[in-house]
């Protein structure tokens, strides 16, 4: 077979802020097909190195390429439109809204409509919306969420971050983010997410996660690099560089 394409590459990625370097020249790649991880301990820059990915901070210097061009300082909603979703660590639903109307917004972002386009057009009825609603309802069946018409902040918190996942499918990226998606959850809940990161990579979705739960990542990783200070100290094959001594070190001293 022919080798995986390349979704993303990073090339000497920095981000300063004053002095602090958090991330300090980080090269990595992630092929098509990959659930490729970004771990190491806490204050290493990994939060950065997802919000210059996603627009949220601008690089001071390097290239992101995706999609056939650097996407540096691009903003987010343009970086979503190329196909780059994410989720956040701390969940950001509305939380008066429905579950259905949180997923709903996801789908407007390649439009030009908006989220309050998106509100408008719900209660406008239009076709368009209509679309929406059948992707958002689809997503959400997808990720195994059945209260719809909740309001979203009535879901246990689990529930809360697949809905953020569902939101994030619904702009249909070629990239997915998750940033710490087993942050909060409980046991039963992060087998849940196990399984829907593994079925959403079977159905050939690329996804680059962060996050601290080293049993989850054992389990879904293809691809792991680890970061300290800003930098990358090890990288490759998730077994072998929990077992680097580099990386033990690293998270010793944190
Ligand atoms: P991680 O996600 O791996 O825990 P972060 O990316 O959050 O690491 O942080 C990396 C370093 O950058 C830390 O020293 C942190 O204090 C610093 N840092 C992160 N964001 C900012 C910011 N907005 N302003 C100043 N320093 C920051």
């Amino acid at each position: 077979p022919n080798a995986p394409n390349t979704v993303l590459e990073v090339k000497n990625l920095h981000k300063h802020f004053g002095g602090v370097k958090a991330v300090n020249g980080i090269d990595f790649v992630v092929k098509e097909g990959d659930v490729a991880v970004l771990i190491g301990p806490n204050g290493s820059g990994k939060t950065t190195a997802i919000n210059l990915l996603s627009g949220i901070y601008t690089p001071t210097d390097g290239e992101i390429v995706f999609a056939g061009g650097n996407i540096a300082g691009l903003k987010p909603s343009d970086i979503t439109k190329k196909g780059i979703a994410r989720t956040f660590q701390n969940i950001r639903l509305f939380p008066e809204l429905t579950v259905l109307e949180n997923v709903m917004i996801g789908s407007h972002t390649k439009g030009s409509v908006g989220i309050i386009g998106t509100l408008v057009g719900r209660r406008k009825g239009l076709m368009e919306d209509r679309t929406a609603a059948n992707k958002a309802l689809e997503a959400l069946r997808f990720v195994g969420i059945e209260r719809h018409q909740e309001q979203a902040k009535n879901l246990p918190y689990g529930q809360q971050r697949l809905v953020e996942i569902a939101r994030a499918l619904v702009s249909e990226p070629k990239l997915l983010l998750l940033d710490e998606p087993a942050a909060g959850m409980n046991a039963e809940e992060t087998v849940k997410l196990v399984k829907l990161i593994k079925k959403l990579n079977q159905m050939g979705l690329t996804i680059l996660l962060i996050e601290h739960d080293m049993s989850l990542v054992a389990e879904v990783a293809t691809r792991a690099y680890v970061m300290d200070f800003g930098r990358k100290i090890s990288e490759g094959d998730i077994q072998k560089v929990l077992n680097d001594p580099i990386v033990i070190q690293a998270y010793l001293g944190e």
